[in-house]
């Protein structure tokens, strides 16, 4: 990965080449982003600069050091991760063995994917993945040794909100008086989860979510069709990992339609019919879970909109902007602000892994006594 194969963020690929030219780079960094910012691809082609023995505004691409980097093999640039259980292996040694194999392997084909599709990607567990204390063990075991090839070395803690805290209390000393040839990117998408230690000991990078426009070029240059870019690019939030994914099925058909279902029944108080809907929303894997209650809440911002008459900046088209105005009949701002928590919260507790099927009933029947108050 290079700066230039990562779309936007021109200003800190600037920022963070310029550190380097001009020797300033902080030896311990925190890459923090929102939920689908393009912080470890950054991470990642800050690696490749680091080491590149060429560069110039960017990494050359093509020295032996860059040549590694890109398929992320160079030996200088170590990577920290957190993992799961496998399903049905109980081989310890081969896990590890294998893993850095398939931890490469993803980083080539889902460069902007999360936890989630990283989980499954090597067929983890559905629960808590973790950074362990051994984990930590080799951090510093690691960093203790001179590089091998390049004059640094690179040490990329992906999510270090899932370390164990014996791991974060571990490598907290290596963090305060890194080595001067290496350098540590922490890459967090939920820095408020950090030790204050750990941040206070790291120069923050904030890396920003892409901007809707972005993501629709980007979406164009892989060879999406301009209206569904368009259409996508809306619903996604800046998160790049969620438009592909978006773009992936029709999803935005089947959203819009599931969402106008539920509110009905919401409205009717039908609750067989809910129970049917949230044993529906059970199903869904996370990525579409927490897609359904984004676009609700996008819905929301559009029922919003509407009340209020700013109908020229509302994002929905044709049927589902019909559905958006025939909605607003029914709502009015209390509710509208009502269900927004709602469905935060619910998106709060889905993330902390309760039962989907009990948070989107819940959901649901709060709506519906809103609704009908
Ligand atoms: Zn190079």
């Amino acid at each position: 990965m290079k700066f230039s194969d990562i779309p936007g963020l021109s200003e800190t690929k600037k920022m963070l080449a310029g550190s380097v030219s001009n020797g300033h780079a902080a030896h311990a960094q925190l890459f923090a982003g929102a939920e689908g910012a393009l912080n470890l691809p950054l991470a990642l082609a800050y690696a490749t600069y680091l080491h590149c023995e060429q560069k110039g505004e960017d990494a050359c691409g093509e020295c032996a050091a860059c040549r590694k980097s890109l398929k992320f093999i160079h030996p200088d640039t170590h990577f920290v991760f957190p993992l799961s259980n496998v399903k049905g292996d109980k081989d310890d040694e081969r896990f590890k063995a294998d893993i850095l194999k398939q931890w490469r392997e993803f980083l080539l084909t889902q460069p902007y994917g999360n936890l989630d599709n990283w989980t499954e990607f090597y067929g983890g567990e559905n629960k808590q993945a973790l950074i362990s204390r051994e984990e930590s063990r080799e951090i510093i075991k690691t960093l203790s040794l001179k590089p091998f090839e390049s004059q640094v070395k690179v040490m990329i803690i992906w999510q270090p909100e899932k370390m164990h805290p014996t791991a974060a209390n571990g490598i907290l000393k290596i963090l305060e008086e890194p080595a001067p040839h290496t350098y540590f990117i922490l890459v967090s998408n939920a820095a408020d989860q950090l030790l204050p230690t750990i941040i206070s000991r790291t120069q923050i990078v904030t890396v920003p979510l892409l901007s809707d426009e972005e993501i629709e070029t980007q979406l164009v240059a892989l060879n999406v069709n301009e209206k569904k870019a368009s259409v996508v690019s809306h619903q996604a939030e800046g998160n790049l990992n969620l438009a592909l994914a978006l773009c992936e099925d029709d999803e935005e058909d089947d959203q819009a339609q599931r969402f106008a279902e539920w509110m009905r029944a919401c409205f009717k108080k039908n609750v067989a019919q809910l129970v049917s809907i949230a044993d529906d929303f059970h199903g869904l894997d996370k990525l579409h879970q927490r897609g359904m209650l984004q676009y609700s809440l996008n819905m929301m911002r559009e029922v919003l909109l509407q009340l209020g008459g700013a109908t020229t900046i509302q994002r929905s088209q044709g049927e589902e902007l019909k559905f958006v105005q025939d909605f607003s009949r029914v709502m009015n701002l209390a509710r509208v602000e009502y269900a927004t928590r709602l469905i935060n919260e619910a998106g709060y507790h889905l993330e902390r892994n309760g039962s989907a099927k009990m948070i989107f009933m819940d959901l649901s029947l709060k709506i519906s006594k809103s609704l009908n108050s």
